[in-house]
């Protein structure tokens, strides 16, 4: 960080502005007032670079999670418009948790030594604050080259329980006959270094346990107990004995983790439990679903391969009972890449001469609802890196205890606002000018391992 930032720079004093409302998800409506005005700020923002803007509250929808949320739909309109890109971010945060570990005041927006501190900086009012500087820096481009339209979804409820925020707005948007091409989720997509991933789906998580009832007994005595950590020790050897393979090149394959276990006593070493439960989870991919991996795992302990039947433990693995938390599970997207992902690639080439990597890998977002609701839609997710631009291995920073996202001490380097802002217009122009037909073939050759290339292919 040997630059002087400039720090009227429209993106990093937007930045700033937004991080100091204390704008927390507004569970409680008392914290209403403040989502409002973080998207007051955004709106005049959007509105001085030529934005119409719509605020849109919804609440209900829901037994427990019925609280009333404020959204806002931005749209921008090019020439003629050809196609629609659409941007996805929320203004909420999570909470600062024990201020005492704060070195600052959280909202506070202090910028010190080439950062800027304060929650939700990093996840995601950095990225908002990028994505409409970028608006106004392509403002000119866009204008004579453009016949694009360009919108931006804001919610204030991202962090907890989503339900009133941006799935609202998409439908909403459905419901008006608006269909955008393309979106980018402005959420952190890397870890260390900005541009080095940018994502192209999330998979889902599915939890249950496994429950055993055994006979407990003195562990000399083999006729006086029954081991039910034998029939746990022998289903997860099974279970991970199958090899996935419904990933591809960009995309993680499923996989299945014993998470825990209970059962037994460390101070009785004489003692075979007489029972035992284990915690698994399964990260899949879209060709599962929860039903489906309920019925493999049933299947697979009461049909398992020939090694397992022969197994002395095998007849234990009829003793356990399977849970599956289906109605918990969350959802996976994956979003084949297209003149998006090419476009966002190229961009980051350009500005930071890095090649980004497609990548499923992470927890869910967003992103998901984008699936749902416009399954055709090109889907990519682009933001700040996760840990607050501190790179392992840089002295003085307490890398992966402080600076990242949700953590005290919140914090993103002034560089990367302003590179995520060059990112965020490159890619605008870059996917304006991919549907204007001569750019395909030299796309084509110049990236063969993307969309057209046979690496990336649909899972399973
Ligand atoms: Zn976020």
């Amino acid at each position: 960080m040997t630059k002087q930032p400039d720090l009227q720079d429209i993106t990093i004093k937007l930045a700033q502005d937004l991080v100091r409302v204390a704008s927390v998800t507004p569970i409680d409506s008392k914290d209403l007032p403040l989502s409002r005005q973080s998207l007051d700020v955004a709106a005049e923002a959007a509105k001085k670079t030529g934005a119409t803007i719509t605020r849109l509250d919804f609440e209900g929808g829901h037994k427990k999670w019925d609280y009333k949320v404020d959204n806002l739909y931005a749209e921008w309109t090019f020439g003629e418009p050809k196609k629609h890109i659409c941007y996805i971010g929320h203004l909420d945060v999570v909470p600062p948790g024990d201020l005492k570990r704060w070195t600052d005041d959280p909202f506070s927006g202090l910028i010190k030594d080439g950062y800027m501190y304060g929650r939700g900086i990093t996840d995601m009012k950095g990225s908002v604050a990028a994505f409409i500087g970028s608006v106004e820096e392509s403002l000119e481009t866009l204008k004579a080259q453009g016949d694009i339209k360009v919108s931006m979804i804001l919610t204030t409820d991202e962090e907890w329980a989503a339900v009133n925020g941006t799935n609202k707005v998409l439908q909403w948007l459905k419901a008006k006959g608006v269909e955008p091409d393309a979106f980018i989720v402005g959420e952190p997509s890397s870890q260390d270094n900005l541009g080095s991933h940018i994502k192209i789906g999330r998979r889902g998580s599915l939890v249950g346990t496994f429950n055993v009832a055994g006979v407990q007994g003195h562990a000399a005595y083999q006729e006086l107990f029954e081991n039910p950590n034998r029939a746990l020790s022998l289903a997860v050897s099974i279970l991970n004995s199958t090899q996935w393979k419904d990933g591809n090149a960009n995309f993680p394959n499923t996989n299945f983790e014993a998470v825990a276990f209970k059962s037994g006593d460390f101070n009785a070493s004489a003692v075979i439990p007489g029972s035992a439960e284990m915690l698994w989870n399964i990260r899949f991919t879209p060709s599962q679903t929860p039903d489906s991996l309920e019925k493999w795992i049933k299947g697979t302990l009461a049909n398992p391969p020939e090694w397992a039947k022969a197994h002395p433990d095998y007849p234990l693995l009829q003793k356990i009972t399977v849970t599956a938390n289906k109605d918990t599970a969350s959802v996976p997207y994956y979003s084949e890449p297209g003149d998006l992902a090419q476009a966002a690639k190229d961009a980051v080439k350009t500005v930071l001469n890095e090649t980004a990597k497609l990548d499923g890998s992470g927890g869910t977002t967003d992103g998901r609802f984008v699936a749902q609701v416009f399954p055709k839609a090109e889907v990519i997710e682009l933001g700040l890196p996760e840990r607050g631009g501190i790179v392992c291995g840089c002295k003085g920073h307490d890398y992966l205890s402080k600076g990242g996202m949700h953590q005290v001490d919140e914090r993103a380097t002034l560089e990367d606002l302003v590179n995520l802002r060059h990112i965020f217009a490159e890619t605008l122009k870059n996917y304006d000018l991919s549907h204007k037909g001569s750019n395909d073939n030299e796309h084509a050759t110049k990236q063969p391992e993307t969309k057209r290339g046979p690496a990336a292919h649909k899972p399973g």
